[in-house]
């Protein structure tokens, strides 16, 4: 069997992803060694980026109030956890049977490179790599984690939201991805070009934690961290003895006290609504509104 572009992104598509896009590796020429896919297979030709579309009626439901746990469950832990290993596995096969390497990327949840100070909102807690030192002179501290992002406009696929994620021309912002660096020998398809994010500021306004700014750089990891947990008084499970006694409640819950990691860290054990010990993911009761309201906004201006 020959393996081009073309059979990749068929079976790509049979397999389960909503998008797919092959990226030339040249496109991450001036990407920094923790996050270049060229540390992790030094003779990769091209990265394969794919996409899985979280359905809209999970935000949907979380804006009506009616349900929270499965967009947890099913839009985020699902699709990291279960959909994205089966496919790449699988992915993996079809192209290591034909004598090229696969390495497979997945979402890595919970890990950030060494000098990375941010965190994952969407899990119970992140580490910071670090005491990871690199194994030769000239390489970088492992673990190498790529910029999903940035993978995503070399793929072709989308371009880099405000929030820092990615949008897509097909699913604005309801979408996560996986990618494989290869040495398959495959046609790839151009960067994407289009700035997607005109900068509306409709996610900044629709945050009730004040997570998001047009200036300081996007989001504000650990204040997401602490709202996205429904430290806000439009969490739906939210009652009159959470935080009570708590000096600082009203400026909390009205989303005006800044957190960083260590009051954040601090203030999560008072934050448990719904249970994350089975899934380790932390149940979103912000309802994503950031995202919401971008999707929602690029509907209205016709972009998507
Ligand atoms: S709306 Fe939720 S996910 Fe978005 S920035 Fe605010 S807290 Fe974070
Ligand atoms: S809501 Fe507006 S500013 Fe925010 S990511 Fe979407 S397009 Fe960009």
């Amino acid at each position: 069997m020959m393996l081009t572009a073309e059979l990749i992104k068929e079976k790509a598509r049979e397999y389960g992803a909503d998008l797919v896009g092959i990226g030339d590796i040249a496109g991450f020429a001036d990407e920094i060694p923790q996050r270049d896919p060229r540390q992790i297979l030094p003779w990769a030709t091209c990265v394969i980026g794919c996409g899985f579309r979280v359905p809209r009626a999970l935000y949907q439901s979380m804006a009506d109030g009616s349900q929270h746990f499965n967009y947890t469950q099913l839009g985020v832990k699902t699709i990291d956890e279960e959909l994205s290993e089966v496919f790449l596995l699988k992915m993996a096969g079809l192209i290591e049977n034909e004598g090229y390497d696969a390495c497979v990327q997945r979402n890595i949840s919970n890990l950030r490179i060494k000098g990375d100070k941010t965190t994952n909102p969407e899990v119970s807690d992140t580490y910071e790599l670090v005491h990871a030192e690199p194994v030769a002179p000239g390489k970088p501290a492992p673990d190498v984690i790529m910029d999903f992002t940035r993978a995503a406009q070399v793929c072709g696929l989308g371009s880099r939201s405000l929030r820092g994620g990615v949008l897509t021309p097909q699913f604005g912002p309801f979408v996560r991805f996986v990618f494989i660096v290869t040495d398959a020998p495959l046609a790839c398809d151009e960067p994407f070009k289009r700035e997607l994010c005109d900068q509306c500021g409709a996610c900044v306004r629709a945050c009730p934690g004040h997570a998001l700014s047009s200036k300081d750089g996007g989001l504000d990891s650990w204040q997401c961290a602490v709202y996205y947990r429904g430290a806000h008084r439009s969490n739906p499970f939210m009652t009159d003895d959470i935080l009570k006694g708590h000096p600082e409640r009203e400026a909390i819950l009205n989303g005006d006290k800044r957190f960083d990691a260590e009051s954040a860290r601090a203030i999560y054990p008072s934050l448990r609504f719904l249970p994350m010990a089975q899934t380790g993911y932390a149940p979103c009761l912000c309802g994503r509104r950031c995202d919401v309201a971008c999707y929602e906004h690029l509907r209205e201006a016709k972009i998507l």
